[in-house]
């Protein structure tokens, strides 16, 4: 993912610095560099979890309309904001969290769950050496033409919304195409 720049302002936690078995970071066929499987990874494994910085929300607000205006004046998008719970966020911009760079796909292979107060990106299924792992970003579908995707998979609508969402953008975007194709 790109866009917002990372910040070396606070130093990483150890857990974020030591090596971690399970990937490796490659270029990526969907964007940018992305996290893909070093070994084969059975179903349920916490592969690896979402360092960051902990923030109130409003503090998270603050910073995610200030990385969206950027974003959409240099093109990318992400934010790299996870909510954590009802009074805080984390903020994952920085170069030592490695999964900021899972990528997103709409069929993807793995899920970012919360258990108990951290962020984990954890197998959905058996994942074989190689496969690049990918969570559904699940992104609100207010701005989405922002957000294009090229995970290529077949319910793939183009850009990256959650998942009730895509019908309804693929309609749409059938009807904006008919429309074009008649005027
Ligand atoms: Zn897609």
């Amino acid at each position: 993912m790109l866009g917002a720049r990372p910040k070396k302002s606070i130093p990483a936690p150890p857990e974020a610095r030591a090596r971690n078995p399970w990937i490796r970071i490659c270029n990526s066929g969907i964007h940018g560099r992305g996290v893909f499987a070093a070994r084969a990874i059975p179903k349920d494994t916490r592969i690896l979890a979402y360092y960051g910085e902990r923030i109130t929300k409003t503090e998270s607000l603050r910073r995610a309309v200030e990385r969206l205006e950027r974003a959409r004046k240099r093109g990318g998008g992400a934010v790299y904001i996870f909510d954590l719970n009802s009074r805080h966020d984390i903020d994952g911009a920085f170069p030592w969290n490695k999964a900021r760079l899972v990528n997103h796909s709409c069929e993807p292979n793995c899920e970012a769950q919360n258990i108990r107060g951290k962020i984990w990106v954890v197998a959905l299924r058996d994942i074989a050496a190689g496969e690049e792992l990918t969570y559904d970003y699940g992104y609100e579908l207010e701005h989405w033409e922002d957000h294009p995707c090229r995970c290529g998979t077949p319910s793939c609508p183009g850009y990256i919304v959650h998942r009730k969402y895509r019908g309804l953008l693929r309609r749409n975007l059938a009807r904006r195409a008919a429309r074009k194709t008649t005027s």
